[in-house]
């Protein structure tokens, strides 16, 4: 049985957030801005281990309202995402960092999200699960992005094989 005890969050203070009325009117679905507040900025700075500050970012485009896990109760943030990202090692600290302060942020929203206060999958998840959407970010495990290409073929070639392999003792 997990003995690990998951702190309550309950108390954490909402964090601003904005829905684009125009702009959900132009695209058709519902556009909000997660602002990054004081607090989580500084989480960030501890993550990085660089003043977040430099990056100049003042919030997501998300296409959901603000919520909270279900299991320990903190608001979803930009900081799940980015914890999330480095604690698969997605990425390195440096590497993502200077992503941001360039404005280079490429497909890696298409990954899962999970709840840096608990490790729960949160909603913020690949749409067709095709990264498996684990329960929790210890079963998910590192997520190797050239493992995608590289070992899927190997496996192919050697799946390929082994049938062939079996046939021929069977006719001998
Ligand atoms: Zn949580």
């Amino acid at each position: 049985m997990l003995t690990t005890t998951i702190k309550d969050h309950s108390s954490m203070p909402k964090p601003p957030s904005k829905h684009l009325e125009e702009l959900s009117k132009e695209v058709g679905e519902d556009v909000y801005v997660w602002y990054i507040s004081d607090e989580e900025s500084q989480k960030l700075s501890k993550l990085f281990g660089q003043d977040f500050k430099e990056i100049k970012m003042i919030g997501t485009r998300v296409n959901s309202p603000l919520k909270r896990c279900q299991v320990c109760f903190k608001w979803h943030e930009f900081y799940d995402w980015v914890w999330t990202a480095l604690e698969r090692k997605v990425h390195t600290p440096m590497f993502m960092f200077n992503a941001l302060k360039n404005g280079r942020q490429g497909d890696e929203n298409a990954h899962d999200v999970y709840c840096s206060g608990c490790g729960t999958i949160t909603s913020i998840r690949t749409e067709d699960n095709s990264e498996g959407a684990a329960p929790n970010i210890w079963l998910a495990g590192p997520l190797d992005r050239k493992g995608y290409s590289v070992v899927k073929a190997e496996n192919e070639a050697a799946s390929g094989d082994a049938p062939e392999a079996a046939i021929e003792e069977k006719s001998v």
